[in-house]
Formats: C-alpha cells, structure tokens, sequence
C-alpha cells in the first residue's frame, strides 16, 4: 500500500478539551470548522458530545448544516461569518445561531428571521470581523432588545501572552459589553490559557482540542507515516528530484517516501523538512513533489518501512517550522488521499 497513515486520536482531543473546559471553569464550547482543522468534523463532533460539549462553532452557514445533520437537534451552532446573503434557510432550517457583525447582518437577520436566535461580533481591534464602536454604539440598544445568545471577540495576539494587546482588547471589550446583561466571550485557545480575566461565559478553543500551540500541554493528537516505497544508494555528485537541487556529497541512501504536496506536506518545506524513523532524524533532500518525497537515510541501521512525518519525535508544530508557518496551516492542509485511523 502506497498511501500514507494519518492517526488522529480522539481521546486525546477529548482530553484536551476537558482540560481546557475545567481550566474555563465549565465554560468551553469547541470550535470545528474546516472539517474540525481537517481532522474530520464528524467523527470529532461525536467524541466531543459524548464528552459533554454542548456549543459548537463553525465558519460558514454551510459547515454549520452538515455539523447539524451529526449532532441533531439540541446543541447550540454559532456560525462565525453571521447571517449573508442567502443564508437564511440554512439558518432556520439547520437552526443555526449566526454570530451578527455589522448593522447590515442584523438589519437581514431581524426581517428575514424574526425571534431567531443570533448572536453579535464585537471588534476589538483585530479589524476582521465585527462591530466597532461607533456602529455597536448606534445598535447597542435596539439589539440587546432582540436578546442576543452572546457578544463576542477575537484576540488578535492571544499565543502571545505577554503582547500589550491581550490586555488593551480585553480592556476594550469589557467597556463594550459593561452591563450588557448577556452572555459573552472573547478567548479562544490562548486567551482560554491567559487566565480567568479572559474567560467571561464562554470560551471558544480549536487548535488547543487538536494539540496545537498555544497550547503547550496539550496531548497530541495527529501521527503521520509514510510508507517508504524504495531505497537506493546515490554516488557523489548525482542528484535527487525536480531541478536537480540536491546533489549528493558523498555515497548517500536515499528511500523515496509515498507522500507530497498534494497530501499536505508543504513543497516550501523543501530544504528544511526532517523526517524520523525510530529516534533517528533524517533529512527530506531535493524538490518535494505532489507524491514523493526523497529522504537521506544514509547511515540508518534498518531500512526502514515507514516514516515519521508527524509522531513523538516531531510535532504538528515542528512541521509547521519547516515552512515558516503553524500547526494550524498544517492541519487544515492534510490531504484526503490518507489512510485515516481514528483511535
Ligand atoms: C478559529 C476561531 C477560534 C478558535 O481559535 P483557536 O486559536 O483555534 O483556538 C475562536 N474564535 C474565532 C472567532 C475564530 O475565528
């Protein structure tokens, strides 16, 4: 078999989340949009109800549909994006609770479906999505008659604990929502680890469910093996793969694994990507390509069968330094082509 294995364990993801959910004090919904970080939103949403999650977050109106169809009616789905343009049926036929961010959303929401459940988007500085001041100023009133479920905000700096701006948005949010007499939020994962200032009612982790920084205590949760498909011996000066950007300095093994850019593992990787097989770190040389990938397994004592792309030896987080980028960048990349084991 040519196909990479992907092991996502589920039971770490629900550890992760009780953890997360006690540190909040009870309070933590479970954020599974994009396919639950691309570990597959069906199977992570029946783990998370068994162990007790009740909210759930999704992007998209479309994502909060098909969430519906696994959870069935009862727990609550609140949509990020809020209410657009055709959007409605989704929204009343899924029972979705869109997260309103601007007079515009709640003006659509409120005539197209009076007495649905909303909730409202406050901006805080991040300026992506949600009300400013002026405009919440405006609304304030009219929409805290119509009882919203929650008013929320995003950090934008929250993985870093000490940056000025965790404290100047939570300082901001709370002048907002003084005496607003519902529910509301502002962490996700790294707010939820910033402390019992920034939990308010509810926090909202994603990455920290799926062992992902911020969250540094988190249990991992993603293994990842490709089978190794051939080894040959390379002779000084010959090179390996697209472009002839590697070239051998000295007699070289190299095993060509059966996983690429199409799976997920970042082409800018390249030169910095390492792979394991037992405690040995070995390095990806030459292009990565959509399918393969050559690694330098000179001097190993086995011939491996498999290597570790994501395991004990290097995390989600490690990988995501490959590319210059983060765990969550290399989650919701995973491919579909893998052979996927829930544990
Ligand atoms: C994605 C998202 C979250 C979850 O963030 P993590 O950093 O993955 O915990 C929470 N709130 C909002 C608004 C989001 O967009």
């Amino acid at each position: 078999m040519a196909i990479a294995t992907l092991t996502i364990d589920l039971s770490a993801v629900t550890e992760n989340w009780r953890n997360l959910n006690a540190m909040a004090g009870g309070k933590a919904a479970a954020v599974v949009k994009a396919d639950a970080y691309g570990l597959g939103m069906p199977q992570v949403v029946k783990a998370l109800t068994r162990a007790g999650a009740r909210t759930f977050f999704v992007a998209v109106a479309e994502e909060g549909a098909a969430l519906r169809k696994f959870l069935g009616k009862g727990p609550q789905i609140n949509v990020f994006s809020g209410h657009m343009e055709r959007d409605t049926a989704l929204i009343r036929d899924a029972e979705l609770t869109p997260m309103l961010n601007s007079i515009d959303q709640m003006l659509r929401h409120v005539e197209a479906l009076p007495g649905h459940p909303f909730g409202l988007q406050l901006d805080t500085g991040m300026n992506r999505l949600g009300m400013e001041d002026a405009e919440w100023t405006a609304l304030r009133e009219v929409a805290l008659e119509q009882r919203p479920t929650l008013i929320m905000s995003h950090l934008a700096c929250a993985d870093a604990p000490d940056h000025a701006m965790n404290a100047r948005q939570l300082q901001v949010f709370n002048e907002m929502t003084q005496d607003v007499g519902v529910p509301r939020s502002l962490a996700a994962t790294g707010g939820t680890l910033l402390g019992p200032d920034y939990h308010f009612d509810m926090v909202r982790p994603g990455i920290g469910l799926y062992g992902g920084l911020p969250y540094i205590d988190a249990r991992p949760v993603v293994s990842l093996y490709a089978p190794v498909i051939q080894i040959r011996d390379v002779a000084v000066g010959e090179t390996v793969g697209y472009s002839n950007t590697w070239v051998a300095r000295g007699p070289s093994r190299i095993a060509t694994i059966a996983a690429g850019y199409a799976d997920g593992i970042i082409r800018a990787m390249g030169p910095n990507a390492r792979l394991h097989t037992g405690s040995s770190s070995v390095p990806v040389v030459g292009r990565i390509s959509m399918d393969l990938i050559g690694v330098d397994v000179t001097g190993v004592a086995e011939e491996p069968e498999h290597l570790e792309v994501i395991g004990p030896h290097q995390s989600v987080d490690t990988v995501a330094d490959f590319a210059d980028t983060i765990g969550y960048e290399i989650l919701t990349s995973l491919g579909a082509r893998y052979k996927r084991v829930y544990l």
